[in-house]
């Protein structure tokens, strides 16, 4: 007999929220999942959808739509909402409004008495995880962003790729903002345990370049999936679920999230995405990769973006 329910709260039950929500379904690991939206229609519809396929799925568990009461005892709340690019906004514009979306979320979320761990997705997401740490007063191991958890497993899926084998046996990493000054840091990719740099050394030119313009594809990966379907979705729902069950499941697995930086890789007071030790109390530690010089400018550079963006908000 398990001591507490697992349970998930949804915030925001569009595309990225769902994705996530589907994929939780499918894969099991929770007991009760609430799906909260300011559209309580469309949250209702998106349990009535998800219940339905309860027969089909793995294990059973509770989904209803709710409102923030119900989130109270959740272990974790996934933050899917957002809202959309107006015409000619600029994305300072944006960001302001979703910051005051998180701010008429997390208010509600916190006073009825909210105590899990905080999981940002909305973009721009390093940013919107400060904001989440901001308003919550949550300790910074409580408060984390998807990152570049989804820019890692688009490097790994293109190297897998290249060299014919499962991404899963690619250790590879996408570190910095969630966005164009995103870096690879390639003198840290491997494939089992042989260095990327050591394979393509006896390989000709052109296989060298190749490889090493993967990073550019990763870095404009959202945009073409955007002008192919106008949302990406499915990758990031299964992001969700991978971090979410590193902590519901107290793994201590290292994956790529935003979280805050206090010193490490000589960085201060900005939420950036590193690699770091997930566990049930949320971020435990940053693993401090051994980068090259001009990695470690490249990292500083994009930290000092997302500094100057979270200023542009007050942030
Ligand atoms: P969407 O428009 O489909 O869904 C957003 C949902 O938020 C809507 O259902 C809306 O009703 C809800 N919402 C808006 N204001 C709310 C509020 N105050 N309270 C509760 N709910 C509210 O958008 P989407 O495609 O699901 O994308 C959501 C966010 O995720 C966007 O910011 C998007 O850029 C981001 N995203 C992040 C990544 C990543 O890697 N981090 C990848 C893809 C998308």
């Amino acid at each position: 007999m398990k001591d507490k329910i697992r349970k998930i709260a949804v915030i925001g039950t569009g595309f990225v929220g769902m994705s996530f929500a589907y994929a939780m379904l499918c894969d099991g690991g929770c007991d009760e999942m609430v799906l909260v939206d300011i559209d309580e229609k469309k949250a209702a519809g998106e349990a009535m959808d998800l219940n339905h396929g309860l027969a089909f799925a793995r294990e059973n568990m509770k989904i209803y739509a709710g409102g923030y009461a119900d989130c109270a005892d959740a272990d974790v709340a996934v933050l899917a909402a957002g809202v959309s690019q107006k015409p000619g906004e600029d994305r300072r514009a944006l960001l302001s409004r979703n910051i005051e979306v998180f701010r008429a979320i997390l208010l509600p979320l916190l006073s009825c008495g909210f105590n899990g761990i905080l999981l940002a997705a909305t973009n721009p997401v390093d940013v919107m995880s400060r904001a989440a740490w901001k308003l919550s007063g949550f300790d910074k191991k409580r408060v984390l962003g998807t990152g570049t958890a989804l820019d890692s497993a688009r490097l790994r899926y293109l190297l897998g790729e290249k060299f014919s084998v499962d991404p899963k046996n690619v250790h590879a990493y996408v570190i910095g903002e969630h966005g164009d000054s995103e870096l690879c840091p390639w003198s840290q990719a491997y494939v089992s345990t042989k260095a990327v740099i050591d394979i393509l050394k006896d390989r000709p030119q052109e296989e060298q370049e190749a490889i090493f313009a993967l990073s550019k594809e990763v870095s404009g990966a959202a945009m073409r999936v955007i002008e192919a379907k106008k949302a990406t979705y499915y990758g990031i729902g299964l992001a969700l679920l991978r971090i979410v069950k590193a902590i519901l499941s107290d793994e201590k697995s290292i994956l790529t999230v935003s979280t805050l930086l206090q010193g490490e890789y000589g960085e201060e007071d900005v939420f950036v995405g590193v690699p770091a030790v997930i566990t049930k109390d949320g971020v435990r530690e940053v693993v401090s990769l051994s980068l090259t010089p001009q990695e470690t400018q490249q990292f500083h550079l994009s930290c000092e973006t997302l500094r100057q963006l979270g200023r542009s908000v007050g942030l």
